[in-house]
Formats: structure tokens, C-alpha cells, sequence
């Protein structure tokens, strides 16, 4: 019989490696902030900088990449019951995803700062879940909200005692066990149900006192990561609105009752865990005062905000490596593309989006720090500045994934690049923990009841001022601006995206004016700060920088540091 001669159809060329194996902590941006919002940790060089190298070396690992593939590939199953029809409400999750979630908490990301009285610990936390956030990003919502919960748990010093150690402890102890008896414990938040997430106060959970505690009846429609330990929930007691923590198992050992009814079925964040969920008398403790639920759980909600923003961060921060990675290898019509001139404008422009995220997030970071430290003046800024970074730096991150997802060309679109799950999970930040209006909003509220807020941000802004003619004219718009909308009030409303936008841009231009390279503040500057681009949209597409800039360096500052070209 004959066979066919082996032949070969094609030589595999002009395909580009992987980007793995580098070190996603190696990041010119991030150290500046580091130099400036913790110095004491950012010249340990021997100590905790190598310690955060190690991570961004972990990160950017072709193993870890993988372990973000199979965790999201093999989402996350509801077992209801056991095999003899008893109600068991577990989630089982595929071992990618614990191995991740061990990673994140042996590094303390989730609520070892709140345990660590040195200044800085918050920021260096913030650092750590940034390069770590590039790794998967899915497995960031049970480690953000265990971060966040342990302000609002202080709310009841009794509690915080009790669950605080174990909350901030280091060791990643996954399983339904009573929590005391566990080596460390996670957190979730239970707060949107059916009727409306935004406006909380439409919640219809009851909370009936019992015991020591309350009884809860009722439901919520979003109940992400339900296989943790500890759930801050909002429930209707007899004062109004109040907060509750609820364990899901209770000190005796036996289940409490809270049911997981299904799983979502969603657009990304697919690694994670979503639940619908129904409380049938299930025992939960109260936090803080009754009546004043959302006092008490607006610190947590302040907490996982900042944590949206520094993952927002990370993903434009992955895609743009991503996308210069790619296009420094990759040619056509005879040449690299990243040293064609329109592209590099492409490249630049993403490179300047993610510096300045990268920057804002930082300093947020540090002024949490500072805050969570009793500094008024920056818990001040941080009442205006954060929902604003939060609404800005989320908006522009599907826009950035998806611009650098077009810089791979086809090969963007397919799966095995990696970007579109980021593209897929980019709007996430967004939508959750207030969407867009929502913050938008809070910037307006936080300037008619924290009159000192809009002080605190121009004085920071007015740190760069007379360094850049444009810095300067967007500061005095944004100082009439912010002057407009407290005196127009709840007139305001349908400017509040705008004035955010300008709010985030011109605090962005600041920053990098005082601490990034030139060339950066000034295309920074000269694309973003003019009247009809500031904080304004729809926007531009990236690439449409003005003439006469200095791209190279912008480019080259956002460049990953790989030898796997
Ligand atoms: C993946 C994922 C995980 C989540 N996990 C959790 C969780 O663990 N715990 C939890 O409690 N929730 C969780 N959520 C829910 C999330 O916080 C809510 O979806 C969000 O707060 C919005 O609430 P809603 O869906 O009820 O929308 P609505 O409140 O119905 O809002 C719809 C739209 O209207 C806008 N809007 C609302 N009010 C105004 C206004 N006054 N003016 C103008 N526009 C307005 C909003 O910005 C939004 O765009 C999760 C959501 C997602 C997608």
C-alpha cells in the first residue's frame, strides 16, 4: 500500500511568543508611586521589594497563566444537596482557582493590612493586589471584600475582636467550618436584592431580634463568592435599615440558613462565584447602630471602590504590555508594527491611559492609608476623589482592553491571547459597587456633605500649579465647576459623569505633572486637559494624540520586561 509522502504545507513565521515569564511588578510607574506614597517600604530593596518582585515574577508566569485559564474554563459548580437529598449549599471550584486564592492570601492582600500598624501597609497592600490582579482577576472579589469588611466590622468592637485576627490571617483555609475554629476566614456582601442594588433602601430582607442576635428572612439577588465564612448583609430591622454580619455556619456547628438558590450564568468574571440567595431565619449579629445600615456598610463599600479602581488599573495596565509586546515582534509591510507612526500613537496613547491609572490608583491608596490612620485631610480628598476615580478609571477600561485587543490584530479576538477574557471582564468594575450614575452621583454628594472635600482636592491639584499653562487653566475650570455644582444642587445631577470625568483627569494631570517623566505629563496634558476632552465623552478613540509629542519614551516606560521575544 502506498502512503503519502510527508510533507510540509507552511513555515510557521511572523508569529509572536507568548508574553510569560516576566515580572508584571517590573513597572516603572508603580515604583514611582511606591517612592512616593510608602518610601519607607519602596527603598527595602533587599526586603519587601523583592518580596514584590517575586509576586510580579509569579504573575507573569507561564504556570499562573495557566492556572487562570483552568479556573475560568472549569467555572465554579452549585451542589445543592448531597446524594441523600440533604441541603448542602456548597460551591466546589476547580483547584486552579484555590491555588490562586492561596497565593493571594499567603500574601496578606485580603485584611492583613488593617492587622499591621506600620504606615505604608495599606499602600504596599494595593501594590500587591495590582500585580497580583494581572494574574486572574476573578478571584480578587472574595480578597477585595475581605479587605473591605474589616472597617465596617469595627463598627462592633466585639466582632472585630472576635473574626478580626482571622480575617487578616495568612493562611487560606477554604470549607464551610465553624470560623472560630478555622485558620483563616474570607468575607463577602450581601446588599442588592431583586427589587434595586443602587438604591439600598428599597431592600426588603427582614432582620427580626433573636437571641443574642437577629433573624433573617428574605433574599438578595447578587451574593457573590458565597462560599465565605462571613457575609455582611443589609436587612430591614424594626429601626430601618440596618447591618448584620452573618456567619454561614453557626457557632454550634450546623448550617445557617442561608440558601444558594442558583449561580449566575455571566458575561465574564467567570472564575468567581455569583450567587442568588434566600435567608430563611438565618442568625446574624448586628453591626453598628440599627437603623444606620448604610453608614456602617459604606465603609466597606469605600474599601472595595478603591479596590475597583486599582483592578481597573491592572487590566489596562495588562493590556497595554500586552499590546506592545505583540506589536514590537509582530510586522507587516516590512517593518515592526510598533515603529510604525500611527501605531506607536495606538501604543502611546494606551501607555499614557495606564500610567495615569496606575498613578491615581496609588495615591488613592496612600491617602486610604493615611486616612485609615486618622488624617483628615486625606480621608477629605478621598470622599471626592474616590468615586470620581472609580466612575473614570473603570469607564475607560473596556475602551483600553479593547483597543489593545485590536492591537493583535485577529489573533485579539481568539481566546488563547488572553485579552478576551480581560475584554470580558473589563466593564465588571463598573457595573459593581456603584455603577457609573451611581458614583457619578456620589461625587455631588460628597460635595454637599463634605464641604472640606472639594477644598482637599484643589489643594492637592495645586500642588503642580505654574508647572503646565493647560494644568493650570483645567484646575481653574475644575474649581468653577466644582463651585456650579454645589450651588446649583440636585440641578447638578445631569453633569455629575462630566465633572467626575474632570475631576479624575485633572487629579491624573497633577500627579503625573509632579512625578512622571516629562514627555508622559506633557502628552498627558496635551490630550486630555482641553475643554472638550476632559471628563467628557463620548471620547475620541485611542491614537488620536496631537501632533509634536515625544512618544518614544511614554511607550518605552510601559514596555514589559521580557526576554521571551
Ligand atoms: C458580577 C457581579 C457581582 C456582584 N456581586 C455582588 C455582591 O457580592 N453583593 C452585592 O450586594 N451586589 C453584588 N452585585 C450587584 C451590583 O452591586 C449591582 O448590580 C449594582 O449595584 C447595581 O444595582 P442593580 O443591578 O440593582 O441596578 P439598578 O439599581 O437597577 O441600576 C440600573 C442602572 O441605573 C443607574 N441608576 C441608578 N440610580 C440612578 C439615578 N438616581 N440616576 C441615574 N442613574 C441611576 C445605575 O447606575 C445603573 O446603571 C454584583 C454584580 C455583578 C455584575
Amino acid at each position: 500500500m502506498s502512503r503519502a509522502a510527508p510533507h510540509v504545507t507552511h513555515e510557521v513565521l511572523n508569529q509572536v511568543p507568548p508574553l510569560a515569564g516576566y515580572d508584571v511588578a517590573d513597572d516603572p510607574a508603580l515604583a514611582e508611586a511606591l517612592r512616593q506614597e510608602a518610601p519607607r517600604q519602596a527603598s527595602d530593596t533587599e526586603g519587601w521589594v523583592r518580596e514584590l518582585h517575586q509576586l510580579g515574577q509569579r504573575a507573569g508566569s507561564a504556570q499562573t497563566q495557566e492556572l487562570a485559564r483552568l479556573a475560568n474554563e472549569h467555572p465554579p459548580v452549585l451542589r445543592t444537596h448531597d446524594s441523600r437529598g440533604n441541603r448542602i449549599d456548597e460551591v466546589e471550584f476547580h483547584p486552579a482557582w484555590h491555588e490562586l486564592m492561596e497565593t493571594a492570601v499567603g500574601h496578606g492582600l485580603h485584611a492583613a493590612p488593617w492587622l499591621d500598624g506600620t504606615p505604608g501597609a495599606h499602600v504596599t497592600r494595593a501594590a500587591e493586589f495590582y500585580v497580583w490582579a494581572q494574574a486572574e482577576a476573578g478571584h480578587g472579589c472574595p480578597i477585595s471584600m475581605t479587605y473591605a469588611a474589616v472597617p465596617a466590622l469595627r463598627h462592633e468592637p466585639r466582632l472585630a475582636e472576635r473574626f478580626g485576627q482571622l480575617l487578616g490571617s495568612r493562611t487560606y483555609d477554604p470549607g464551610l467550618r465553624v470560623p472560630e475554629g478555622k485558620a483563616g476566614l474570607l468575607a463577602g456582601m450581601a446588599m442588592t436584592e431583586k427589587q434595586g442594588g443602587s438604591d439600598v433602601r428599597a431592600n426588603t430582607t427582614r432582620a427580626v431580634p433573636a437571641g443574642d442576635g437577629y433573624q433573617l428572612t428574605g433574599h438578595k439577588w447578587f451574593c457573590s463568592a458565597p462560599m465565605c465564612d462571613l457575609f455582611l448583609v443589609l436587612a430591614q430591622a424594626p429601626e430601618g435599615l440596618s447591618c448584620f454580619l452573618l456567619p454561614r455556619v453557626l457557632p454550634d456547628g450546623t448550617r445557617n440558613s442561608m440558601r444558594l438558590q442558583r449561580l449566575k450564568d455571566k458575561l465574564g468574571n467567570r472564575s468567581n462565584a455569583s450567587s442568588e440567595v434566600e435567608y430563611d431565619g438565618a442568625f446574624a449579629w448586628l453591626v453598628g447602630e440599627p437603623g444606620r445600615g448604610v453608614t456602617t456598610i459604606i465603609d466597606m463599600v469605600s474599601a472595595t471602590r478603591l479596590d475597583c479602581v486599582l483592578g481597573s488599573a491592572a487590566a489596562i495596565r495588562q493590556a497595554c504590555v500586552t499590546a506592545i509586546h505583540y506589536t514590537s515582534i509582530r510586522r507587516a509591510f516590512g517593518a515592526a508594527l510598533a515603529t510604525q507612526p500611527l501605531m506607536v500613537s495606538v501604543l502611546a496613547d494606551l501607555a499614557l491611559e495606564s500610567q495615569a491609572a496606575t498613578t491615581l490608583a496609588m495615591r488613592l491608596a496612600g491617602a486610604a492609608d493615611r486616612a485609615a490612620r486618622g488624617d483628615a485631610g486625606e480621608l477629605a480628598l478621598l470622599r471626592l476623589a474616590l468615586p470620581a476615580a472609580k466612575y473614570w478609571v473603570c469607564k475607560r477600561t473596556p475602551m483600553a482592553v479593547g483597543e489593545a485587543l485590536e492591537c493583535l490584530g485577529g489573533n485579539g479576538y481568539v481566546e488563547e491571547s488572553g485579552l478576551p477574557r480581560l475584554y470580558r471582564d473589563a466593564p465588571l468594575n463598573s457595573v459593581w459597587e456603584g455603577s457609573g450614575n451611581v458614583t457619578a452621583l456620589d461625587v455631588l454628594r460628597a460635595l454637599a456633605r463634605s464641604p472640606g472635600s472639594a477644598d482637599a482636592l484643589l489643594a492637592e491639584i495645586d500642588l503642580a500649579a505654574d508647572a503646565d499653562r493647560r494644568l493650570d487653566a483645567a484646575a481653574a475650570r475644575l474649581r468653577r465647576e466644582l463651585k456650579e455644582a454645589v450651588a446649583a444642587g440636585t440641578e447638578a445631577q445631569h453633569r455629575a459623569r462630566r465633572l467626575a470625568g474632570l475631576v479624575a483627569a485633572t487629579l491624573q494631570a497633577s500627579l503625573l505633572v509632579r512625578h512622571a517623566p516629562g514627555a508622559v505629563a506633557d502628552a498627558f496634558c496635551a490630550s486630555r486637559l482641553h475643554p472638550g476632552a476632559a471628563g467628557s465623552g463620548p471620547g475620541t478613540p485611542f491614537g488620536t494624540l496631537p501632533d509634536g509629542l515625544d512618544l518614544g519614551p511614554i511607550v518605552a516606560r510601559s514596555s514589559p520586561a521580557t526576554d521571551c521575544g
